[in-house]
């Protein structure tokens, strides 16, 4: 398995033997899930009526200074939180999601466990599964591992947060995502296509590419939107534009001072200034009114 010897995963390529320790991401060999629960806040092609069946997986190779899931996802609480999970502990982690409802397994920040959910899908699958299975992802990826999961992700949920190098650095400390989110998304477009939805509204296989739109940062916002456009075409993806960023999730960064820059929300202005544009590209997709901008969107995690 790929990610139990010298883990290349992720664009960190930080060769961490996960059989012995965790990698920069976090993880270890074995997934961490934190909840695995029935989420009605994707987007409506995502949880449709119903509700997708979401498995949050702890660690992320990022580490966002304004990360709603960092109880989570950051690598000091990555290894003490969530319950360990085997691949049959996952297939029928789906298998009980589906049977509560759910319209799509949605698997949230999986690309530390590719090698591990590729044969739980399987198995599940193998066991009468056939609702998508979406990849929820950060955007920071390897086209290699996206490569890796044509016959496994039907839908591709992928951010894109920024476009400049600098501002990249400064709220994930990696400068390269742009780079890897623009390679990785033309992988995604590849394997699953363009959007297809079923007679029930449910996105049957597809990219969705997020963007949380961040205050003071309209000019990147826009940037990311032509950025899409021109790696693979407005028509190729639906676009989800957010606008949920709110101060309570931002913490201190690397240097220990805190990121003044995001300590207010976004404003109409700004929202209604990248939306425009949005819609001038030719995206077609989902806008988030900015009501819905609440802390409490955060699910309670479940113990270790
Ligand atoms: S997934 Fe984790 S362990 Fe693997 S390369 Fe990325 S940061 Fe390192």
């Amino acid at each position: 398995m790929r990610e139990n010897k010298s883990c290349a995963l992720c664009p960190r390529m930080c060769g961490a033997d996960r059989t012995r320790g965790i990698g920069v991401c976090g993880c270890g060999a074995l997934p961490r899930v934190a909840r695995a629960m029935i989420h009605r806040w994707e987007e409506p092609v995502v949880s449709g009526t119903r509700g997708s069946g979401a498995v949050f997986f702890t660690g992320c190779p990022l580490g966002c200074v304004f990360c709603q899931n960092g109880e989570i996802s950051r690598r000091e609480n990555a290894g003490s939180r969530g319950r360990i999970m085997t691949e049959d502990d996952l297939a029928d982690t789906f298998s009980a999601l589906v049977e509560k409802g759910a319209h799509t397994i949605d698997l949230v920040s999986p690309t530390p466990f590719t090698d591990i959910l590729i044969r739980a899908v399987e198995k599940a699958r193998c066991r009468g599964l056939s609702a998508p299975v979406v990849w929820n992802t950060g955007g920071y990826e390897r086209p290699e591992t996206v490569a890796s999961l044509a016959g496994t992700a039907d839908v591709f949920l992928t951010d894109f947060k920024f476009s400049s190098r600098t501002l990249s650095r400064s709220l994930t400390g990696v400068s390269d995502y742009p780079d890897h989110a623009a390679a990785s998304l033309r992988e995604m477009v590849k394997i699953a296509g363009r959007p297809e939805i079923g007679e029930d509204g449910i996105l049957r296989s597809g990219v969705i590419v997020r963007h949380l739109v961040l205050p003071g940062q309209k000019e990147d916002s826009i940037a990311v939107l032509r950025t899409v456009a021109d790696a693979v075409g407005a028509d190729a993806v639906l676009l989800s534009l957010m606008s949920q960023y709110t101060p309570d999730f931002y913490r201190k960064t690397g240097d220990g001072k805190l990121d003044r820059s995001l300590s207010r929300r976004v404003t109409t202005y700004e929202y209604e200034t990248v939306r425009d544009e949005a819609l001038r590209l030719g995206f077609d997709g989902f806008m988030q009114e900015r009501g819905s901008a609440e802390a409490s969107y955060t699910p309670d995690w479940d113990p270790k």
